[in-house]
């Protein structure tokens, strides 16, 4: 099993490389990335968080099939924002308030190299829009005001220090 990736290692914070190659070895980490999100109880998970350099995230809402987003392109936002409470599997016990554009349209390749577009809302755009970010070395501290942000890294490490 893959362990997560928490929030003080850089390769969160750096940009992950494009996918060439779409092998075995690609199908075994998205399938042990999927385990690891499901095992953690997460709804989505990018590969820099189990330590993968790669531009690749997975997407597991509950009663939906597993969705698999490689060298993905956010091509389309919509105006319209909304707010909604996150969380990440590499920041354990913190949640805070995000605002996000409401609606994505995205363009990826699956797991074999094929490219579809989706256009997403609701949860399922929020969450795409959280784990592309990773692929940035975006986190969701980055997408709240600066004092909001030091609130919340405070709060995260008194309760890593309890
Ligand atoms: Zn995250």
């Amino acid at each position: 099993m893959l362990d997560i990736v928490l929030y003080g290692e850089p390769i969160l914070i750096q940009k992950a490389q494009e996918i060439k190659e779409f092998d075995h070895d690609l199908e075994k980490l998205a399938g042990d990335m999927h385990d690891a999100m499901k095992r953690d109880h997460g709804i989505g998970l990018a590969a820099p968080q189990v330590g993968a350099s790669k531009r690749l995230f997975v997407v597991g809402l509950d009663n939906e099939p597993l969705r698999i987003f490689i060298n993905p392109r956010i091509v389309a936002m919509s105006e319209k924002t909304s707010e909604y409470e996150e969380g990440c599997l590499s920041f354990p016990g913190l949640y805070f308030t995000v605002v996000r554009p409401s609606a994505v349209d995205i363009e990826a390749l699956d797991i074999r190299g094929k490219p579809f577009r989706l256009s997403a809302d609701g949860l399922l755009a929020r969450v795409i829009q959280h784990e592309y970010d990773h692929l940035d070395g975006i986190l969701f501290i980055d997408r709240v005001s600066p004092a909001k942000r030091r609130r919340a890294l405070a709060h995260y490490s008194r309760m890593l220090n309890m």
